[in-house]
């Protein structure tokens, strides 16, 4: 048998986090038991659904990297209306379904009744039975298309993730599969796809698992094999609430990236959410492929942690090569003013400065006095300059000019001496050299920067 799983996302406004570590984790175990993962696009509401959001979910996607294998073939349901109503002449004909001609008014006393009773809220007139007489059709109610749901026995399933699950039918409705306009409903759709698609493993969020018992009896009246279920607990946010836009929560997946997290880490960051293997942090998608198994995610909800975000972050951006990070830099420093990154070489520059940030924003940022001197802080220039410094930092500047070699270890040699001739620490000419130079006094190693820098320039700013 071929693993096949997938990911059903809504499209009605952008990316939802959990959803991109739900397909996380179906495209994981798709790709560990060399399966299938396919993307089904869940546009049924018409009323929220937009081709904008689509497209808002196929660039996410491959923001992330979650390469899906119908690429060339997206499920859309609303591209399927044809083949759910041949599904639902079928259930009719096979008296798995029937018509229903119940008014708002009958409905609503049922309801009501329901509630008092605490039993199912359809109370079944319309359902044929061997023995019973139905109602006479009611002259001008289009009617809709109700499953017939096993009134006795329990639908039961052991969830990968939850373990033994189990419903008594008495407690389930007679679900309408097709409204009055003939539009089939959500669980029915899910269900033909899954089933048309092959689907083996449903893989998705615990707020689904009601929709479960619905869905494997319709599958059961199709004749269909059922798939396994893996329902995934959901992702709380720092306060131990359900995360949310409402509550002011980074939920879409393209706010992450605008803060400046690499998709590797972002996935890296939620394959963590739920599901560990021992006390690994740090670990590439192919190594997450490798150990994930369904039976090491938790069925207790997990708690978002950005400080670990950033610091994952931060990990995968010292462990980029420099050239392919110099590609995602230097468009953020065009944004920041700077477009010629030639001189000194933008590798160059980030070999020396990608451990100091913890985001792609604040590493470009770091980028910046190797092009164009900052405007240094008050407080700094309070601190480490005076007209000692200023004095001092002009027969320096003489010094760097005589160099021959312009290298770090030249300079690095330069700088002792120079410091042991005028009697300080090499605190004392380090600090305001920064600021001369860069503009801050926070950079890595000041011979490093200032072999980068290069001369010609360098001595520009220092005089300057
Ligand atoms: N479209 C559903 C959602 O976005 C997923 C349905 C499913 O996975 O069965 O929550």
């Amino acid at each position: 048998m071929t693993v096949k799983t997938r990911f059903a996302p809504s499209p009605t406004g952008y990316l939802h986090i959990g959803g991109v570590r739900t397909a996380l984790f179906s495209w994981a175990f798709a790709r560990k038991h060399k399966g299938e993962f396919l993307l089904r696009i869940e546009d049924t509401d018409l009323v929220r659904s937009t081709a904008e959001s689509v497209n808002i979910i196929l660039d996410g996607m491959d923001w992330v990297g979650l390469n899906y294998d119908n690429a060339g073939n997206v499920v859309y349901q609303t591209r399927r209306f044809d083949r759910y109503k041949e599904v639902i002449a079928e259930l009719l004909e096979k008296g798995a379904a029937y018509y229903c001609y119940c008014s708002k008014e009958e409905l609503e006393a049922m309801r009501e009744k329901a509630e008092k009773e605490g039993t199912a809220t359809y109370d079944r007139r319309w359902r044929p039975e061997a023995g019973k007489t139905l109602p006479p059709v009611p002259e001008g109610i289009e009617p809709v298309v109700r499953f017939k749901t096993p009134t006795e026995g329990v639908t039961r399933w052991h969830d990968l993730v939850k373990g033994e699950i189990s419903i008594p039918n008495e407690a389930l409705d007679d679900l309408i599969i097709a409204r009055a306009d003939g539009t089939p409903t959500y669980n029915f759709c899910v269900v033909v796809d899954d089933f048309d698609m092959g689907v083996t493993h449903v893989i998705r969020g615990d707020d689904h698992v009601n929709n479960t018992p619905k869905q494997i009896n319709i599958l059961q009246a199709m004749g269909a094999k059922l798939p396994e279920y893996a329902h995934l607990p959901m992702i709380l946010n720092e306060q131990g609430k359900k995360i949310s836009k409402r509550s002011g929560d980074t939920v879409a997946i393209t706010d992450f990236g605008a803060m400046g997290i690499l998709p590797e880490a972002m996935l890296n960051y939620l394959a963590r959410l739920g599901w560990a293997h021992g006390d690994d942090e740090f670990f590439t998608m192919e190594q997450f492929i490798q150990w994930f198994d369904l039976k090491d995610v938790s069925p207790s909800p997990s708690r978002m942690d950005l400080k670990k975000l950033y610091w994952i972050n931060a990990e995968h951006i010292k462990a980029m090569p420099s050239e392919k990070l110099a590609e995602l830099i230097a468009p953020r420093l065009a944004v920041r003013g700077i477009n010629d990154t030639a001189k000194p070489a933008l590798e160059e520059v980030l070999a020396l400065v990608k451990d100091r940030a913890q985001d792609l924003n604040a590493l470009a940022d770091e980028c910046l006095y190797f092009y164009e001197k900052q405007t240094p802080a008050e407080a700094d220039v309070q601190k480490h300059w005076d007209d000692e410094a200023s004095a001092r930092m002009l027969r320096f500047a003489d010094k760097l000019e005589a160099l021959t070699e312009w290298s770090a270890d030249a300079i690095h040699e330069l700088f002792k001496s120079f410091c042991d001739e005028e009697g300080i620490k090499m605190g004392k000419l380090g600090m305001p050299l920064r600021l001369a130079v860069c503009g801050t006094a926070k950079t890595p190693s000041v011979d490093a920067v200032l072999a980068l820098i290069g001369k010609e320039e360098v001595l520009r700013r220092v005089r300057a």
